[in-house]
């Protein structure tokens, strides 16, 4: 349910309102906008007086909410939820360019491609120290050495990191990385959801292969319900009947999401698709499109990438793409002036 208050409510009625609510197990989510505030209530409302509390003098309007996501909902906080991450912003207009390789394969590695996408105007840089892989024969990832390797690179470059949680139990590792990102394996691993929740660092929600945009968003709330409101959703590509990319990748997402909820909004075109020619013209149909950012996979020698060679950009390609990127960006905002 959310009540929509009068502009500049009388405080002494609002709070014994608050008050009242709280003594009935809800839980209020206050969103003070340019016009109004709005509360938005998490609970049992269904013996809720609908009438009594629009009857209220400081009470403008009350909806029930029919989605089952609340916190994540666009109706409960009107306005775009702005990540701030280290030095940087995610969402609120700005363009979020999270580059590196899949795997973080050596220090040597991950900050010579750091230093490059730096250069090339990425904002945060992306690469995974616990791989969820398909073979188990397949390279796992570094681990906590991983992790080390990418705060060098972070030192190095200033470029804040997002890296990939799989386990509960590899928690306590991430406490210095600066986004925790849930891979799309992991979408539906509550356990997982709950914990990120309870802690305070944004967290990235990469779209499981074939869940619906309500499940994707129940994940959201997930964490959200945890008492963690920096949660920022990556669609990945879904899975279709197509085999020609590795994924589908569904731009749709983009509109709806911003018409669901007010999370920020990225877009990996490189899982997406699988392979690197396909990275720049989906990256620009996504930006035009309207996302808030994206997750891109670049490698210094994609031919000898322990992971997701066929879909890395080459550092020079990625320079190109950047900078296209961001121009196209600048003029997507006139457009919509
Ligand atoms: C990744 O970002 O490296 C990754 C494994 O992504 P996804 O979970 O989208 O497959
Ligand atoms: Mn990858």
């Amino acid at each position: 349910m959310i009540v929509v208050l009068k502009h500049d409510p009388n405080q002494a009625q609002l709070e014994s309102l608050k008050l009242w609510l709280q003594e009935k197990n809800i839980t209020i989510h206050e969103s003070v906008g340019h016009a109004n505030t709005i509360l938005g209530l998490v609970g049992d409302t269904s013996k809720l007086d609908i009438d009594l509390i629009a009857a209220l003098d400081i009470v403008e309007d009350v909806k029930r909410v029919q989605e089952p996501y609340k916190n994540a909902n666009r109706k409960f906080h009107p306005e775009d939820t702005v990540i701030r991450v280290g030095n940087t912003q995610i969402g609120g207009g700005t363009l979020t360019i999270m580059a590196g390789p899949c795997s973080v394969e050596s220090e040597e590695q991950v900050v010579a491609i750091a230093k490059a996408v730096k250069a090339s105007g990425a904002t945060m840089l992306r690469g995974g120290a616990f791989k969820p892989r398909t073979s188990p024969y397949s390279f796992q990832g570094l681990g906590a050495t991983g992790l080390e390797y990418l705060k060098v690179a972070r030192e190095e470059t200033g470029l804040p990191i997002v890296t990939e949680l799989m386990d509960l139990s590899q928690l306590p590792l991430f406490k210095d990385v600066d986004v925790i990102q849930i891979g799309a394996r992991n979408m539906q691993n509550f356990d997982l959801l709950k914990a990120v929740g309870h802690q305070d660092k944004p967290v990235m929600i990469k779209r499981g292969m074939s869940a619906t945009y309500e499940e994707w968003l129940m994940s959201a709330e997930y964490v959200m319900a945890g008492g963690n409101e920096n949660v920022i959703l990556c669609e990945r590509g879904i899975r279709t009947f197509e085999t020609y990319t590795r994924n589908t990748l569904d731009l749709a997402a983009i509109p709806v999401l911003r018409k669901l909820t007010h999370l920020p909004i990225i877009i990996d075109p490189s899982h997406a698709t699988g392979k690197n020619f396909l990275v720049e013209p989906l990256a620009l149909g996504a930006v035009a499109t309207g996302c808030d950012g994206l997750q891109i996979e670049v490698h210094n020698d994609p031919a000898h990438a322990l992971c997701d060679g066929p879909q890395s950009l080459r550092p020079e390609v990625f320079d190109s793409l950047a900078r296209k990127l961001l121009k196209l960006h600048g003029m997507m905002k006139e457009v919509e002036e």
